[in-house]
This record gives C-alpha cells, structure tokens and sequence, in this order.
C-alpha cells in the first residue's frame, strides 16, 4: 500500500507540474496574443423581458489563438488576474468598450448601455477612477452608457473599501452590477451600503426554472432579496421561454442569454440593434 501510495504521490506531483507548466505557457501565450492584438470584444443583448426590446449589451472578451481556435475566458481571465495582467488588459477593455458605446450613440443607440466586466484586481488599482475617466474622455462615451459588472463573490470580500470607490464612479455618473447574484452569500447591509444599480441573477438560478423541483425556489427567494433591496433585477443565462416568463412573474425586468441572442462581434450588432433597440 505504502508503495502504491507513493506512486500516487508521484502521479500526482507530475500532474501538477504539467499544470503548472500549461499556465506558465498559456499565460506566455496570452501576452503575445494580448500585444499581438488578437484580442477581440462581442457583445451580448440585454432585453426587456416584458417587451423584448434591447436596453444594454454586455462586452465579453475573446482570444483566438493563431490555429484558429478559441480559448475560454473562464481559463484565461483567472490566469491574467493571478498574473496582474487583468489590469492591462482590463483597461483595454474599458477602452474598446467606451469606443463602441461611442459609436453605438453616434448611430442613435445612445440608450442602449454598455456593460463592462471588471475584475477586483483592476477596482484595487489606486488608479482605476483615473482609467475610467481616461477611457470616457477619450471616446466621448456619456458615462450614464456605461454600467461596470463586479462578481458577488469578490465584491463582499472588500466591500468596505469598494463603496468608497463605487460611491466615485458613480459620482461621475456610470452605473454599478453586481454579476453572480445569490452565489456570493451576501449579507442585506452590505449589499445596501455597496448601492449598485443592478442585481445580476447567476446562471445557475435560472437554469433550474422551468424544471420543477427546488431550483425555483431559490431563483424566487433571490429575486426577492433583490426587490427588497430596490434593485432593478436582470437575470444572465436564459435559453428558455418558460425561463423568461417565469423570471417576469418573479419580478425579474431584464434578461440576457441565448434564448434573446449570443454575442455577437461588433460588425453584427448594429444592425442587430436597428432591428432591436428603440433607442
Ligand atoms: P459572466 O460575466 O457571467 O458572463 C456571462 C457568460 O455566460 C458569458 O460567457 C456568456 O457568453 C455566457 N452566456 C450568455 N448567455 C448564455 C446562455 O443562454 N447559455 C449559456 N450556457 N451561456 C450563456 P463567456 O463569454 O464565456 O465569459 C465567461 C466569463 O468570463 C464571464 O462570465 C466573465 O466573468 C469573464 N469575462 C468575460 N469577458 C471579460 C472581461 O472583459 N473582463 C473580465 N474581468 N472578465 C470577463
Ligand atoms: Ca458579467
Ligand atoms: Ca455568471
Ligand atoms: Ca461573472
């Protein structure tokens, strides 16, 4: 047994290594990729679930690597924030994303807004106002456009500290979400005393409507929290109708998920938003 311990030791070990090594290389990979401007954004709708129509569009960033295939951001984004490479890239980030609430307005979508995903990393930089300020400035985005998503998980961490910054970015005007609603345990008061805007229900709440059972009853209970808060409320992940209508009656306003449209690269969503947006 001792010995057969050992080599699952070994195995083990080696297996590391080799993941270790993998992270080492796909971050390398990233950095050229990064610099290499093989970075892209899509948008994703956000609709009114009563009407369809489209209110914002969420960024969400893409690497496609040289052979043509495409890396998950759930596998490159935590090795750029492990590597503080998140703020770099993040920034860029904030710039595309402005330019193309810019460009969205000067085509009569001004009131449709741009979601942008921030990590807690780029919120701790001392100079991340001065970014966001930066990247308004420089694309002449109004920042009542522009809606900044902070995961639940990371933001209760900090969020002594994240209210004050919260409290400047809405001072200059832009619009706070906090992303994976109901999987971060937060308490009511801190939720309160981070006043965001919006409550974004977590995919794995909205996946379970529709299927009977327990799973509702915990969409039902976070939509609840939300309302009681005086959060719009805006449910990610929605394939079904019966998800949608059941989300309404929940008291749910907004909805985005594959049911209303996947991203879609930037050349796509103009049209897409003449078809879909009313203003
Ligand atoms: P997220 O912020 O929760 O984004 C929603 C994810 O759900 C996106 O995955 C989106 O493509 C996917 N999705 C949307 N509708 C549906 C649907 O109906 N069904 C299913 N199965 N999936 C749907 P994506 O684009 O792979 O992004 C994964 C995560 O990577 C994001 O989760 C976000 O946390 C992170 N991320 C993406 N772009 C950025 C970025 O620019 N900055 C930062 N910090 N994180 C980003
Ligand atoms: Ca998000
Ligand atoms: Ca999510
Ligand atoms: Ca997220």
């Amino acid at each position: 047994a001792k010995q057969e311990e050992r080599g699952s030791i070994v195995a083990y070990s080696k297996r590391m290594g080799d993941e270790i090594r993998d992270r080492v290389h796909l971050l390398r990979e990233l950095r050229d990729a990064f610099a290499a401007e093989r970075l892209f954004l899509v948008f994703q709708p956000q609709v009114e679930l009563a009407t369809g129509r489209c209110v914002g569009v969420e960024a969400l960033l893409r690497w496609r690597t040289d052979d043509g295939g495409m890396v998950p951001p759930d596998r490159f984004i935590p090795l750029a924030e492990r590597s503080g490479l998140i703020v770099a890239l993040g920034e860029w980030v904030l710039r595309r994303a402005c330019r193309k609430a810019a460009r969205m307005a000067a085509r009569g979508h001004g009131g449709v807004r741009m979601a942008i995903n921030v990590s807690l990393t780029q919120f701790r930089d001392p100079r991340f106002v001065d970014r966001v300020r930066a990247a308004l400035d420089e694309s002449g985005a109004s920042p009542g456009q522009i809606e900044l998503e902070i995961t639940e998980s990371v933001a209760m961490d900090e969020s002594a500290r994240l209210a004050e910054v919260f409290g400047r970015i809405r001072e200059m005007g832009l619009e706070l979400a906090i992303d994976d609603f109901g999987t971060g345990y937060s308490s009511l008061s801190k939720l309160q005393r981070l006043r965001v805007d919006r409550l974004k229900i977590d995919r794995s709440f909205v996946q379970e409507l529709g299927q009977g059972g327990r799973g509702g009853e915990i969409a039902s209970l976070v939509c609840g929290l939300g309302r009681r808060l005086g959060m719009e409320l805006i449910a990610e992940g929605i394939e079904e109708q019966v998800q949608a209508e059941q989300l309404l009656a929940l008291g749910c306003q907004l909805g985005q998920g594959y049911l209303f449209a996947r991203p879609m690269p930037a050349d796509d969503l103009h049209a897409w938003l003449d078809a879909h947006a009313a203003g």
